[in-house]
């Protein structure tokens, strides 16, 4: 048995832990959850714990239905609104009865780019900035957000509910072990923003899952609503999910380069221009929903052109460059990604594409010095600037011929993935919407 197993069934029985919960990941990036007793424990470490995964997004094929989870002990955490009985949380690893890896497992295909990454020496680091509304509590069945507040970007409101809301997640977060840097009111009225400290992609990938639910239980706690919708207004911003990324050789950042205008290495630029290459065909992962591209279209600092710049915030990705002599933080920020990603792919995509950059040694485009929104069609067409998919149609068009996803995310999740995207958005595309009505009953 090794330490960290050790070391949970010792806390489990000196903090008289009664429920461990056990946590993994369906193929959108909703949390599934079982909760076990702890007599059970040290079995499932030795053997896993059989569940039923034909009742499982993505997870379902009925003839191969029984699948295991393997709680990993370095994730054992006690979660801390849990106050009547000592509960505690580990993410999984799905096999089947077999042994081998679950296909549908996202946290799966994550260690799946990340062993290549270290193959080729790397490991990759992340830190999302997290951004999400509070929303007066709906009743059952009544869909009209109403937001908490009405302040904006970075506003200090002494009597707003956002504040200790803050205060409380944040505290809550670093007593699970999740770091935060930063957070502050965001620009549109009842959101926020989160930034995690930098952390390996598999760690920050449970941290976000781990994150959206510290959120949901506080606003419960508290008697209101928390959405992570991309877009849950037409007139404000939408909720992005910026994550700032650094490829490490041991201790050196290979994005780094002191030599360099904007600090960046050749390697960073190789993956950089990756990451450009194939922003196409990870859109319908990093922007998964119908709602999420009117996110991306609505303005509001979110990134729609394929392009590249420091501190350029109408630019995909940005080189930002707050402390540009410091080794250790340079980094770059793609800004695609929405608040409503499934992490485990998103990351595992992102990486892959910066690393096909590196390897095939792709050239980097001009930087884009401008406010790529204010500029003419024609005026981006002449620079080369191509938009990002404008609907998640045109975005599972793109995925669907990328050999760069099908083969990071393996055949079964890209199959199922497209499947479940094109029904939601066929389901969208029939609906007649009050936007219509409004413009054409008794005018056409
Ligand atoms: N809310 C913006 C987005 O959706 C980001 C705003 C900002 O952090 N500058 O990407
Ligand atoms: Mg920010
Ligand atoms: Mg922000
Ligand atoms: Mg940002």
């Amino acid at each position: 048995m090794d330490r960290q197993t050790e070391f949970v069934l010792r806390t489990v029985e000196e903090r008289n832990v009664k429920f461990i919960r056990l946590w993994f990941s369906d193929v959108q990036g909703f949390l599934k959850s079982v909760a076990m007793a702890p007599a059970e424990l040290e079995s499932a470490f030795d053997e896993g714990t059989g569940f039923d995964g034909s009742s499982i997004e993505g997870y379902a094929r009925v003839y191969e239905s029984d699948m295991i989870a393997h709680p990993d002990p370095s994730t054992f955490q006690l979660l801390p609104w849990r106050t009547h009985a000592n509960t505690a949380r580990m993410f999984c690893d799905i096999t089947m009865p077999d042994g081998s890896p679950a296909m549908a497992d996202p946290r799966q295909v994550l260690k799946r780019a990340l062993g290549k990454a270290a193959d080729m020496g790397f490991t990759f680091y992340c830190h999302p900035e997290i951004e999400f509304f509070l929303l007066e509590k709906l009743r059952q069945g009544d869909f009209e957000p109403k937001p908490l507040d009405n302040a904006g970007y970075f506003d200090h409101t002494t009597m707003d509910d956002g504040t200790d809301f803050r205060r409380d997640a944040v505290m809550m977060l670093e007593q699970m072990g999740i770091s935060v840097e930063f957070s502050h009111h965001e620009s549109a009225p009842g959101q926020h923003e989160i930034d995690l400290r930098y952390a390996d992609a598999l760690s920050m990938a449970d941290n976000i899952m781990t994150f959206r639910v510290v959120v949901r239980e506080i606003a419960a706690a508290q008697g209101i609503q928390a959405s992570f919708l991309p877009k849950p207004f037409t007139d404000a911003a939408g909720s992005g999910m910026h994550t700032h990324m650094s490829l490490f050789e041991g201790d050196r950042n290979v994005f780094f380069d002191a030599a360099d205008e904007v600090r960046l290495s050749r390697t960073g630029r190789r993956f950089v221009a990756g990451l450009l290459a194939h922003a196409r065909e990870i859109t319908a992962v990093t922007n998964q929903f119908v709602n999420s591209y009117k996110r991306l279209w609505g303005g509001g600092e979110a990134p729609a052109y394929i392009c590249w710049g420091r501190n350029n915030r109408s630019a995909l990705v940005r080189v930002p460059l707050f402390k540009p002599n410091k080794q250790s933080s340079a980094r770059i920020e793609y800004r695609a990604i929405d608040s409503a990603c499934n992490p485990y792919l998103t990351y595992a995509l992102l990486l892959n594409a910066g690393l096909d950059g590196i390897e095939r040694e792709l050239p980097l485009p001009d930087e884009a010095e401008d406010d790529v929104w204010a500029l003419t069609h024609k005026e981006r067409h002449a620079l080369g600037i191509a938009p990002l998919p404008r609907s998640l149609d045109e975005a599972i068009e793109a995925m669907e011929s990328s050999e760069l996803v099908a083969e990071t995310l393996g055949e079964h999740v890209f199959d199922y993935f497209l499947r479940n995207k094109r029904a939601e958005y066929f389901e969208y595309a029939q609906q007649v919407t009050p936007w219509e009505l409004k413009r054409g009953i008794g005018r056409i």
